[in-house]
């Protein structure tokens, strides 16, 4: 088994045990991560368990036991896209329909092992369907923020999973304060602090790998909010590269809507701290952020691997999820600025004919059914 880690605060350096469970540095009051993981070898993985669960031995809970509903080791799907030939990762394919499964399935079990039993988190929809999800799976108490104009068929899933929803008129914004007000209450769960979260996305990058054969693709491009997958990608390959498993990494590409493009534009700006944006409405609700919280990881993750950031319009957006659904893809229009960014990158060179190209498939279609039949005017 692997060694216990300690979280960190990436800014001072400063550590502390992860047998009590904190949500930020006492420090400076900013997010934690976790000191870096071991990793893997082939002959680590357990091939009996069809999960993410599979690379248990380098997922890092206090205690060496989980619950598990089978989230993880989704389908890798050949497929075209603009002619060429890529793979789809087909994460919508997890219990409560999102990729955010990965994450939190990980983050409520270390937080069951530390005898957490009330959480609080703050979505815009689709980590609190997860949170929900699997707060009534573990047996948490979980009261989830979510904007007052988060997609219905979101808000309901967490109540009919028998969540506290409570709806925050405003921003993105406006809806974490709500949250942190009462973060004296209850343990604050939000997703995008947590880095048990990441410790659980960091499988996507083991999967990618073990489903490639053992090797890593060139280039993987998903849709990107706050950086789940890109940070957890980055954080899977680099465990795999200092193993000795692997001896490269792949191109990491986040891609954001135009209209909330937080991480964009500092990449853009060639700078390393937040540039403030006026956020404005998108279809992609998935990834509406405004202000960075790992900025830092993300900038590291597509400057190390030579990736980038890329930020999409409505238009290409509306485009791309057309697209999908005529291969067969119902995916949520989030999902589509991944496959919209991947077009760009196609059609300005950066992805190459000879690229192997993985796609990752975020959100399912079926939880959006309004906003896909507004956008395409079915
Ligand atoms: C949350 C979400 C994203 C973005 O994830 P981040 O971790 O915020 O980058 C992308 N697609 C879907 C469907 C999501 O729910």
């Amino acid at each position: 088994m692997s060694t216990i880690p300690d979280y960190i605060n990436p800014r001072t350096g400063n550590t502390w045990p992860v047998s009590t469970p904190r949500w930020c540095a006492e420090d400076d009051g900013g997010y934690v991560n976790l000191i870096p993981g071991e990793g893997l070898v082939p002959s680590d993985i357990n091939q009996n368990v069809t999960s993410l669960w599979r690379y248990a031995k380098a997922i890092r809970l206090p205690k060496m036991a989980y619950s598990s509903m089978g989230e993880g080791w989704t389908p890798l799907v050949p497929s075209a896209w603009q002619g060429r030939e890529i793979l789809m990762k087909m994460d919508f394919l997890m219990p409560s329909g999102s990729y955010k499964d990965r994450g939190v399935a990980v983050m409520l079990n270390y937080l069951k092992q530390t005898c957490v039993t009330e959480i609080l988190e703050d979505s815009s929809g689709n980590a609190g369907s997860s949170v929900a999800t699997y707060g009534a799976f573990l047996g948490f108490d979980s009261q989830i923020f979510v904007p007052a104009n988060a997609p219905e068929a979101k808000q309901k899933q967490m109540a009919v999973l028998g969540a506290d929803v409570i709806a925050v008129a405003g921003t993105r914004d406006d809806v974490a304060a709500a949250a942190y007000a009462e973060t004296g209450t209850r343990f604050y769960a939000g997703h995008n602090l947590q880095p048990y979260f990441l410790e659980g996305t960091k499988t996507l990058a083991f999967e990618i790998w073990e489903q490639c054969g053992f090797e890593v693709p060139d280039a993987i491009v998903t849709p990107m909010g706050q950086g789940g997958n890109v940070i957890g990608c980055h954080i899977g390959f680099n465990e795999l590269l200092n193993a000795g498993t692997i001896d490269r990494i792949p191109r990491i590409y986040g891609i954001q809507a135009e209209n909330a493009a937080p991480y964009y534009a500092a990449w853009a700006s060639g700078s390393n701290v937040p540039v403030d944006i006026d956020a404005k409405p998108t279809i992609a609700d998935g990834i509406a952020s405004s202000k960075p919280v790992r900025l830092a990881e993300v900038l590291a993750a597509v400057r190390e691997t030579e990736g980038a950031l890329i930020a999409v319009s409505e238009e290409e957006i509306c485009d791309a999820l057309q697209s999908l659904a005529a291969g067969g893809f119902f995916v949520e229009p989030t999902t589509a600025a991944g496959a919209a960014g991947l077009s760009r990158l196609i059609v300005d060179g950066s992805i190459g004919s000879d690229d192997r190209v993985v796609l990752v498939l975020t959100g399912s279609g079926l939880k959006a059914v309004d906003n896909i039949v507004k956008a395409l005017r079915v």
